[in-house]
C-alpha cells in the first residue's frame, strides 16, 4: 500500500523540503520506493535532490498544462537508488493563479498521481511556504500530512492556522486526511528554548511529536547546495542519523495505523 504524505507548513525556512529531501532519501534507504514532489516553486527539492540544471517538463505541466502528458514522462531518478523526484521550476509560482479558473482546481495533483502512487511505497509532497491552491492540491491528494515546526519562539502560533486549515480541507475536500505528526525541527541543545519549544508542542499534541527531533546542523544547511542529501553529503552525523531514525519511526508509525484500521 501507498501512503501520500505533505510535508506542509504555511511558514517559510522550517524546513519542510529539508525533511521532505532527506526523510524521503532516508526512507529509501530503508528499501521503500520513494517518490517526493516538488510542490515549491523555489524548486529547493528539485535540487537538493541532484537536478541542478533546467528540466523540460516538471509539475507545471502536470497540473496546469497537462493536455494527456503521461505523469511517467515528466518523473525523474533522483540522486539517490529508489528514490525519484517530480520536479518543479519557478514557472510553478504561475500556477496559483491559473489554477482558480480551471475545473477541479483543487483535485489536479490528486487525479495526476493515481497512475503512478502504487509504484510507491512513500509519496512525499514537499509543500510551498502558503496555504494557496498549490498546498491545498497537495493536502487533497494526501492521505496525511507531516508537519515541521522548528524549534522557536512562536511556532505554536502558526499551527492554530494550519490545524483550522486541515480541518476545513477534511470536512470540504478530503476526509480522509490524517495529521501523521509533528516533526520537531533545527534543535539547538545549548539553547533552553529548544527544550521549551519541544515540550510545548508536546503538551498540546501529544503522541503526534515525532520521539525523533531533527538537530540544528550545519551539515543539514550545507548539503543542498551541493545537489546532495545528508546521506550522501555527510553520512554519520548527527543530522543523518536524525533523518535515519525519523524515517524509521515513520514506518513503524504507518505500520501500526495499519493494524488499528484493519
Ligand atoms: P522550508 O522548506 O520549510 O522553507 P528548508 O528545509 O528549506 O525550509 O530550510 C530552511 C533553511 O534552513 C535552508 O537553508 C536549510 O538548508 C536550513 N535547514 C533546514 N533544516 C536545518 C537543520 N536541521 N539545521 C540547520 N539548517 C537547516
Ligand atoms: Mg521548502
Amino acid at each position: 500500500m501507498s501512503h501520500v504524505i505533505a510535508i506542509v507548513n504555511q511558514k517559510g525556512g522550517v524546513g519542510k523540503t529539508t525533511t521532505a529531501v532527506n526523510l524521503g532519501a532516508g526512507l529509501a534507504r530503508l528499501g521503500h520506493r520513494c517518490l517526493v514532489v516538488d510542490c515549491d516553486p523555489q524548486s529547493n527539492a528539485t535540487r537538493s535532490l541532484g537536478i541542478l540544471q533546467s528540466v523540460e517538463r516538471t509539475i507545471y505541466d502536470v497540473l496546469v498544462d497537462n493536455d494527456g502528458l503521461p505523469i511517467r514522462e515528466v518523473i525523474l531518478p533522483s540522486n539517490t537508488e529508489g528514490l525519484a523526484v517530480l520536479p518543479a521550476s519557478p514557472s510553478l509560482s504561475g500556477a496559483e493563479v491559473e489554477l482558480v479558473n480551471m475545473w477541479g482546481r483543487e483535485s489536479r495533483l490528486k487525479h495526476a498521481l493515481e497512475p503512478v502512487r502504487e509504484d510507491y511505497d512513500f509519496v512525499l509532497l514537499d509543500c510551498p511556504p502558503s496555504l494557496g491552491l498549490i498546498s491545498v492540491n497537495a493536502l487533497v491528494a494526501a492521505d496525511g500530512i507531516i508537519v515541521p515546526v522548528q524549534c522557536e519562539y512562536l511556532s505554536l502560533e502558526g499551527l492554530g492556522l494550519l490545524t483550522r486549515t486541515l480541518e476545513l480541507v477534511k470536512s470540504r475536500l478530503n476526509a480522509q486526511l490524517e495529521l501523521v505528526g509533528l516533526v520537531m525541527t533545527m534543535y539547538d541543545a545549548r539553547t533552553r528554548l529548544a527544550a521549551e519549544v519541544v515540550s510545548e508542542v508536546q503538551r498540546h499534541f501529544p503522541e503526534l511529536q515525532f520521539a525523533t527531533v531533527i538537530p540544528r546542523s550545519i551539515r543539514l544547511g550545507e548539503a543542498p547546495s551541493y545537489g546532495e542529501t545528508i546521506f550522501q553529503y555527510a553520512p554519520d552525523t548527527p543530522g543523518a542519523l536524525a533523518y535515519s531514525a525519523l524515517a524509521e519511526e515513520l514506518v513503524a508509525r504507518m505500520a501500526l495505523d495499519a493494524l488499528a484500521t484493519g
